[in-house]
């Protein structure tokens, strides 16, 4: 505090932060022991079908609440009216539109406690990354918004005299949005406000397992002032409702977050259809390094290391998978890395004294404890951080191995594993060019004192989101704009000025005055 402003009690606690975080406790505390249902919502109503149990990751026999999927009738009907919605959304003014984003950016506000405490049950989020997912969604809301009412302003072009040139936006028919579970809010709401906001009535299919979140947020955005006929959303299986959606002639485009697996199976699905070529937003995966030069400060080092390979139990996208540390430092920060480890906190979401809580689920899990156990068998653990006995859920403890190549990896394992490389001093153009030929260009991570040397590996990756000196996750919407290439994705930042213009065709109007 280098204003000296804050107010500390005997025991060196924020009273600032207490009085701000206790009456928030409370709201959360109510809403823990909440119910939730949903359906899918097509034209405003909840349709009916059979309803499955939604469970907790961190307490298993814990109950979140229930959901219904759709089938694959409802997601024609859905369709039919999505397509027949169309020309009316498309001709709201765009002020209009963005208004709505606004409202409904208020509205999550005011419900934070209770998508916070559902963040928390429905997808085993913590406290901490709660509040960011939420802070999150409203500013894709706001930006998309503000972004919106710039760019749809009608462009005057010149042109000889007795003739006059306009150049304008205007949405693509009926877009497809699918999410992934690890940002249930933000990555939902970020692709289906930039569809909305640009004219289009907009499909979303949001992940399996985060359905509940996914019908709070249409809910509000209803409440919000959307007409109920410009948006539907279907909580279901992907492989059977995506699949339905995808091979639908009259879905004019797609925005997919997920995996690169499931991306090249979209591509496929939509280039099979004999309809008009739709485009795709895809953003996928990554094999994200962090590469770290001698004269890189240690402690520094292993603060970002941990932030970046271990926040939200790595299910993060640009998580931090692979250090690269040059030889001379290796010692110093293994040291580091091995304590700080040590001192991880792994369990329940809900207490503020977690660091690492669950992972997704039970597939999730066994897929990353397969991968420990070969890593453990080949001989290569460097450090783990311990796991509280009694825990009752879907936990992986942070682990570090150590690695010879990035070649040795065949995927991302999505998860709280991060793996060390040693590299010389006279390999750093081959260890970019090792990061390169992995195919995945999401983020990348860079710790050196030496412009130059940062600088230099900058300039050599073909990465989207690079960080120097600090960690390497958190992209903030209108500041980091977030987006990979390659196999990473195809290129579009979210929260980024460029973003609303995959949405939409552009038209150009010409009059002989
Ligand atoms: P996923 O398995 O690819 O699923 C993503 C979405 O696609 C889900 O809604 C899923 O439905 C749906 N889906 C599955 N098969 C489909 C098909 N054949 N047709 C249409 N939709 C289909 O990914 P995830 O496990 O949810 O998310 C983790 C992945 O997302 C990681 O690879 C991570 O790196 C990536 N990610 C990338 C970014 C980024 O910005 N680059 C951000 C976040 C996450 P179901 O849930 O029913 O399977």
């Amino acid at each position: 505090d280098i204003y000296g402003t804050e107010r500390r009690n005997s025991k060196g606690i924020n009273l600032d932060v207490l009085s701000q975080w206790l009456p928030l406790k409370q709201q959360l505390d109510q809403h823990m022991q909440s119910s939730w249902t949903g359906a899918p919502l097509v034209n405003g109503k909840r349709l009916s079908g059979e309803s499955r149990a939604v469970m907790c990751p961190y307490a298993l026999s814990h109950q979140v609440g229930e959901v219904i999927w759709a089938t694959a009738e409802q997601t024609h009907g859905a369709i039919d009216q999505l397509a027949a919605a169309f020309p009316a959304w498309n001709a709201t003014p765009v002020d209009t539109r963005a208004a709505v984003l606004e409202r409904t950016a208020d509205l999550l506000e005011q419900h934070m406690p209770e998508l916070m405490a559902l963040c928390t049950r429905e997808a085993g989020k913590s406290l901490q990354d709660g509040i960011d997912e939420v802070r999150e969604a409203v500013d894709f809301c706001r930006y998309y918004a503000l972004q919106a009412r710039q760019r749809f302003a009608l462009i005057t072009l010149p042109g000889p005299t007795g003739e006059s040139n306009e150049l304008y936006l205007q949405g693509r028919g009926v877009f497809a949005c699918i999410s992934p579970w690890n940002f249930p809010l933000a990555i939902f709401l970020g692709q289906v406000s930039a569809a909305l906001v640009t004219g289009n009535t907009v499909v979303a299919k949001p992940a399996e397992q985060t359905s509940l979140l996914a019908v709070r947020c249409v809910e509000l955005m209803f409440e919000a002032g959307l007409p109920s006929n410009a948006l539907a959303l279907l909580p279901g299986d992907g492989a059977q409702v995506g699949s339905v959606i995808t091979s639908d002639p009259r879905i004019t485009g797609v925005a997919f977050t997920g995996s690169t697996q499931t991306a090249h199976l979209i591509n496929r699905a939509l280039a099979a259809r004999d309809s008009a070529i739709a485009p795709m937003v895809a953003e996928t995966g990554g094999q994200n390094a962090m590469l770290v030069d001698s004269t890189a400060l240690p402690e520094q080092v292993v603060k970002d290391v941990v932030h970046s390979a271990f926040t939200s139990a790595g299910q993060r996208c640009s998580a931090l998978r692979v250090l690269y540390i040059q030889e001379d430092i290796a010692p110093r920060v293994m040291e580091l890395l091995k304590g700080a480890m040590a001192e991880l906190h792994v369990g329940d979401p809900f207490s503020r004294a977690t660091d690492v809580g669950p992972v997704i689920d039970a597939d999730a899990r066994e897929g990353l404890l397969k991968h420990i156990e070969t890593m453990k068998v080949a001989d290569r653990l460097i450090a783990e951080t311990p796991l509280p006995e009694g825990l009752d859920g879907h936990f992986v403890a942070p682990v570090a191995f150590r690695l010879d190549s990035i070649k040795q990896l065949d995927r991302e394992h999505f998860g709280p594993v991060l793996h060390v490389i040693t590299w010389r001093n006279d390999t750093l153009d081959k260890v970019i060019d090792e990061i390169n030929a992995t195919g995945f260009g999401l983020t990348l991570g860079i710790h050196s004192r030496n412009e130059d040397t940062a600088l230099h590996i900058d300039r050599r990756v073909r990465i989207g989101n690079v960080y120097i000196n600090r960690n390497q996750i958190g992209a903030v919407v209108g500041v980091q704009p977030f987006g990979g290439m390659g196999l990473s994705g195809t290129g579009p930042k979210a929260g980024g000025p460029h973003y609303l213009l995959r949405f939409v065709t552009e038209r150009t109007r010409t009059i002989n005055t």
